[in-house]
């Protein structure tokens, strides 16, 4: 599908005849593949294994491929060991770099599927916490997929309006906006995206931004960071977005410090007032188009923190039994606080425990810290979330070490042989990598892994 005519016509406009041609003829090329390894899952090994051709430079983490994998099919991808990103949007972590993440409560507002969540996660550690709202359920149920996955246990994912967010006021440190946008960023890696877009979408969108960034400037205390995001071009969704948020805001935004990029990176910089931009162009920088932006809220702005009202009491604390049986599977069990939610355990990492309770009495929580599984008869039947949990303690149970082949058995859901486990329940691994749990029982082998996870492909 050729490229809106109304686009094309607008960058060479904007950009210059020549420049706006370069743009045009890259979102026709190929696009670059690139992941972001987990911290605590990934090493060395696992930039042979994916054939990794360089580094992402704005990201910690991030690497581009030679080839496209079938990510499918690799066990590693399953257990959470690196998430497919792309890479101008992993420059969402460089741009937080000036702000005190580590430990800190951050707001990502429009969240799913949650590659920038995940990135959120690893930068906020165990004393920290990292609110992912998702307005749309079904994406929602993916986004605490992929969270479970990356195992960090210091997320809670949510799924309402962004309003119910802005009423825990002033309560979070970072909030970060990835807007719903027209999308012209993508029509490179999205061919739909060309078929979506029209000039009434870019006005509805930049409307829907003005709504959103409302709430995420209320749900932000003073000093803390604002980050605004879109993977498209025009000027009314992203520096548009900032001037209308300032009109409103008046001066109440303070600039953010922000470690200028390298010009080898071919980021173009800007800046709306106080807040600092980013624009990625694919016949610039190698990644897709992307915009992003941050500024502070200003520590004379005022406004105290609050919270709703809460409306039940959904976590129950665990008793002192449950408590014991729960502590052996955590490595550091003095650092969690444990509890139920419906039939299901959890766990939180004491620094977070009260505020996930305080989201959790208020508002729709469908997933947060770590599910632990269910109990039977006193004894735990653990949750695949509790195998991707890097705060697992891999001595609770017997560890069995599988083959490509027979990992993609158990990944999907189908029986495997009884011979690498332990009688009972066994934690399952490819390369060291925890993939979920099997119970053997003499010969036979119950396959627990989830039917929600597990791999459908041929
Ligand atoms: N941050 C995500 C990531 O890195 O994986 C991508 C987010 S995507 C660009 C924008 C999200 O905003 C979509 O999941 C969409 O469902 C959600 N959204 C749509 N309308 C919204 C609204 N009115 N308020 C908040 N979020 C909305």
């Amino acid at each position: 599908m050729p490229l809106p005519a109304g686009f094309v016509e607008r960058v060479r406009h904007e950009l210059g005849q020549a420049e706006g041609r370069a743009l045009c003829e890259a979102l026709d090329a190929v696009p670059p593949v690139s992941v972001r390894l987990h911290p605590a899952k990934s090493d060395e090994r696992m930039l042979g294994r994916l054939g990794a051709a360089g580094r992402v430079p704005w990201s910690e983490q991030g690497w581009y491929l030679e080839a496209r994998p079938q990510f499918t099919l690799d066990a590693a991808f399953h257990a959470g060991a690196y998430y497919v990103q792309e890479a101008a949007s992993q420059a969402v972590g460089r741009l937080l770099g000036g702000a005190q993440t580590r430990g800190a409560r951050i707001l990502d507002l429009c969240a799913a599927p949650g590659g920038k969540t995940t990135l959120y996660a690893s930068l906020a550690g165990p004393e920290g916490l990292v609110v992912a709202n998702e307005i749309d359920r079904r994406r929602a149920q993916v986004l605490a997929d992929n969270v479970r996955k990356w195992g960090t246990g210091n997320v809670a994912v949510t799924t309402c309006e962004p309003r119910a967010l802005g009423d825990f006021e002033a309560w979070f440190d970072v909030v970060a906006v990835d807007a719903p946008c027209s999308g012209e960023g993508m029509f490179r890696k999205d061919q739909a995206a060309r078929g979506e877009w029209s000039e009434g979408i870019v006005r509805l969108c930049a409307a829907r931004q003005d709504a959103i960034l409302t709430e995420a400037w209320r749900a932000l205390r003073p000093g803390g960071t604002l980050l605004y995001s879109t993977c498209t071009f025009n000027r009314d969704e992203d520096e548009g977005a900032l001037e209308r948020l300032l009109e409103r805001i008046g001066d109440e935004a303070a600039e953010a410090p922000v470690e200028a990029p390298d010009p080898a990176w071919g980021i173009v910089e800007g800046c709306v007032g106080p807040f600092r931009t980013w624009r990625f162009y694919p016949h610039r920088t190698v990644g897709e188009g992307f915009f992003a932006a941050v500024a502070r809220k200003s520590f004379d702005a005022g406004g105290r923190s609050r919270t709703p009202r809460a409306r039940r009491q959904v976590i129950a604390p665990a008793d002192r039994a449950a408590t014991a049986e729960l502590s052996r599977w955590v490595a550091e069990p003095e650092q969690m606080r444990f509890g139920a939610a419906g039939d299901t355990l959890y766990g939180w990492y004491a620094a977070q425990a009260e505020a996930v309770r305080t989201l959790a009495d208020t508002l729709p929580v469908i997933y947060s810290g770590v599910a632990l599984g269910q109990f039977f008869k006193g004894r735990l039947k653990p949750d695949a979330a509790l195998a991707f949990f890097t705060g697992l303690n891999r001595g609770a149970v017997p560890s069995a070490e599988l083959d490509d082949q027979t990992a993609l058995r158990y990944l999907r859901g189908q029986p495997v042989g009884p011979e690498p486990l332990a009688e009972g329940i066994n934690l399952m691994c490819a390369s060291g990598l925890a993939l979920g749990f099997a119970k053997r029982i003499g010969r036979r082998v119950n396959n627990l892994y989830p039917d929600s996870l597990r791999i459908r492909m041929k």
